[in-house]
């Protein structure tokens, strides 16, 4: 059987010009970043080392003389927070969450990767790097991926030694698995419960702060605007969400570590809650934001069965690992699973990728099942999912040992299908999960804006144009214990001898002023529709326009439409209850608002960027297996988008070199 190639509504090479006109509205060219220019003849694996050794220190009695805000306590901003506690800083940490272990970071399910090459499997530093440029199909910064190789090795001590358990052979060294994307066996776990046990972990080593009294927690806060004065980042607003009180907070410097955007979708693999809110109103602020329009759709996730749900749930990817993926030869095929006899199903990632089979990485299995689907071979009720079956695993190994390995998983499963994955197979589909785009940020993590720092998911580091499973977790505790720690003190260093920022600073009460109009403003419109139905609809365009694959003409009319519903949105919005108190509708609307202007921002970077690279597929630029086709002659950058006061974008390009990996046409076959 030959593969589907994604349905192109063009002939390659007329979308820019069909849509040139509406791009040189929407958007300006600006200058090229600094960004990480390395020379060919430095050592990527040396560069962290000299830039730790190169950054200025503040001695242990003036860090109490400093205060950083840290916004986020996930795995990146608890790691953060507390290590800057511990140093000696003060720090005042944020969440909206009642309690630091509820970020979103606890529902990781699958592992977290290290570059420890434990396994006598060939793995290396030097390889890990090679798998994370590559599977980020070469739209990452390659010093970064050098960084998060090599501190992996301190964070899977590190999480143990404050009390991640992860899982052990019976020998009693730590155990690991495969992931998508790579070959060797780098994957620490916790059973299907990683996240949760390193965010456990990283709670209590921020609460231990806190009882030492270096950290100040404000839970149930919610920072709604930045404060920039004399050019640096200098405090936040936030809103108590209990007493809807707005209130700012000065610092020496500010770190988001906010968490991604995916829910911009509605239905997506995150946190109900979790938003693109605060790093998009530090881009208001002036900080650029980098690559938005790569975003991860999860092979793994549970397919849509209502039109009325209101997020889809992840299954690990770990189960990649032992269950296998197929859809039945004959389109439309009414037959339950177990009677659709072997020689009639097509094992389609095994037969397209015989070399990684069903660990191809995330994009690449997300398009193929995508294209099964659209061919009319989508299995379940509505026809929108494919099979993951464990029969042959348990048949090989026994149902005790898949217990052992993915137990909570498939009772996950069992809970929202009501189907027995141990005798049917499981039914997965495409679903919105992990966004590789954020805030710009340098080497150090600075954004564009002096004294703002990002971390974790926020940022825009490593993962290039598609984030290899495990990576993620990974990146948030490099950023949070091994980076933020030692590259914001670089920055204080500088600033020794100066106050925070007065209270009554005009920048102070004008950003406290903007923020108490942009709540009242959201509360007179008087409408009739509540926030959630804007958001709704606005995830369908996305998916549609914007989602697994994307056309210029599809993009140019993705544009419109978020306009459109935009408009309506602020002439028609109705949110109930008063302003001072909890009021959960302003929240959501104010959260609606940003992703209007951010789903505007995601199809402009989609539409601008004429290639196809990893997770962004433009169905104009594909091979004629259907692969995507980089091109690397003009889109060899990452784009940081700066908002210009009219509202429109002026695109500034980080150009990116390789040299430990050259360049290559991804190839998983
Ligand atoms: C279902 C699922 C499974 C996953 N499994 C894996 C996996 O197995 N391995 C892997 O590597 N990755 C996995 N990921 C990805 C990974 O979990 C995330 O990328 C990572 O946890 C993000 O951590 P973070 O610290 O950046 O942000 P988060 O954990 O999202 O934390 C964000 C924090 O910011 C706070 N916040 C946000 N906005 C504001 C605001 N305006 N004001 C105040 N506070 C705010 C929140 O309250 C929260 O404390 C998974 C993701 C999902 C959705």
């Amino acid at each position: 059987m030959t593969p589907v190639p994604h349905a192109t509504s063009t002939a390659p090479g007329t979308a820019i010009a069909d849509t040139a006109a509406l791009l040189d509205d929407l958007r300006a060219i600006g200058e090229d970043l600094p960004g990480f220019d390395l020379p060919a003849d430095r050592d990527p694996a040396k560069v962290w080392s000299e830039r730790k050794l190169d950054y200025r220190l503040v001695s242990p009695l003036n860090r109490r003389k400093f205060t950083v805000i840290v916004v986020g306590t996930g795995l990146a901003g608890a790691g953060c927070a507390a290590a800057l506690g511990e140093l000696g800083y003060r720090v005042e940490a944020f969440t909206f969450h009642d309690a630091p272990r509820r970020a979103h970071s606890v529902a990781a399910q699958g592992g977290i990767n290290a570059a420890r090459a434990r396994k006598v499997d060939n793995d290396s530093l030097a390889r890990f790097v090679k798998d994370t440029v590559k599977g980020g199909d070469f739209r990452g910064r390659e010093a970064d991926a050098w960084r998060l190789g090599e501190e992996s090795i301190r964070v899977i001590d590190h999480m143990e030694a404050i009390g991640a358990p992860f899982a052990r052979e019976y020998g009693g060294q730590l155990a690991t698995r495969s992931f998508g994307g790579v070959q060797v066996s780098r994957t620490y776990y916790t059973r299907g419960q990683t996240g949760q046990q390193l965010q456990v972990a990283a709670s209590q080593a921020l609460l231990r702060q806190v009882a030492a009294g270096t950290v100040t927690l404000h839970t149930r806060s919610e920072m709604l605007d930045l404060i920039v004065s004399d050019g640096r980042a200098q405090g936040i607003v936030v809103r108590d969400l209990l007493t809807g009180r707005i209130r700012p907070v000065t610092a020496h410097a500010v770190v988001l570590a906010t968490g991604g955007y995916g829910n911009v979708y509605f239905k997506s693999t995150l946190a109900k809650n979790s938003n693109v809110t605060a790093a998009f109103r530090a881009h208001r602020r002036g900080a650029h934001f980098a690559n938005p329009c790569l975003i991860q759709f999860h092979p793994t996730a549970l397919p849509v069965s209502s039109p009325w749900q209101s997020k889809t749930i992840l299954m690990s990817e770990s189960l990649r690992n032992d269950g296998r993926i197929w859809v039945p030869v004959e389109p439309g095929d009414p037959r339950p699973a177990n009677d659709i006899p072997e020689a009639e199903r097509d094992y389609y990632l095994e037969r397209r990728y015989p070399a990684f089979g069903n660990l191809t990485p995330r994009d690449v299995a997300s398009r193929a099942a995508r294209d099964e689907i659209v061919a009319g071979r989508g299995v379940g009720p509505l026809k929108n999912s494919v099979y993951l079956d464990f029969a042959d695993a348990i048949a090989r190994v026994g149902k005790k040992v898949i217990t052992e390995r993915y137990g909570n998983l498939f009772e996950m499963y069992t809970d929202a299908t009501g189907e027995d994955p141990y005798t049917e197979p499981m039914r997965i589909a495409p679903g919105a999960h992990f966004a590789m785009g954020g805030l710009w940020s340098d080497y150090d993590l600075m954004t564009s804006i002096p004294g703002l720092f990002v971390g974790g998911e926020a940022g825009w580091g490593y993962h290039g144009a598609n984030r290899l499973g495990a990576n993620s977790l990974l990146s948030a505790c490099v950023d949070g214990w091994f980076t933020l720690p030692f590259s914001v003190p670089n920055h204080l260093a500088t600033l020794l001898g100066s106050d925070r920022l007065a209270l009554d600073d005009p920048a102070v009460t004008e950003a406290v002023r903007r923020t108490e109009d942009g709540v009242r403003a959201l509360l007179e419109i008087g409408g009739s529709q509540g926030p959630d139905r804007f958001h709704r609809r606005l995830g369908e365009l996305l998916y549609d326009k914007c989602g697994v694959s994307r056309s210029g003409p599809e993009l140019a009319a993705g544009i419109e439409q978020v306009r459109a519903i935009r408009e309506e949105f602020w002439s028609d919005l109705r949110v109930e209850g008063r302003p001072d108190g909890f009021n959960q509708e302003i929240e959501r609307a104010g959260r609606v608002a940003d992703y209007l202007d951010m789903a505007e921002l995601m199809c402009l970077d989609a539409l601008d960027r004429d290639e196809s690279c990893g997770a962004h597929f433009r169905t104009e630029h594909q091979t004629p297996q259907g692969e995507a086709q980089r091109d690397d002659v003009h889109w060899r950058f990452a784009s940081a988008w700066e908002r210009m006061a009219d509202g429109r974008y002026r695109r500034h390009q980080e150009p990116l070199n390789f040299v430990s990996v050259p360049l290559q046409t991804r190839d998983y076959r």
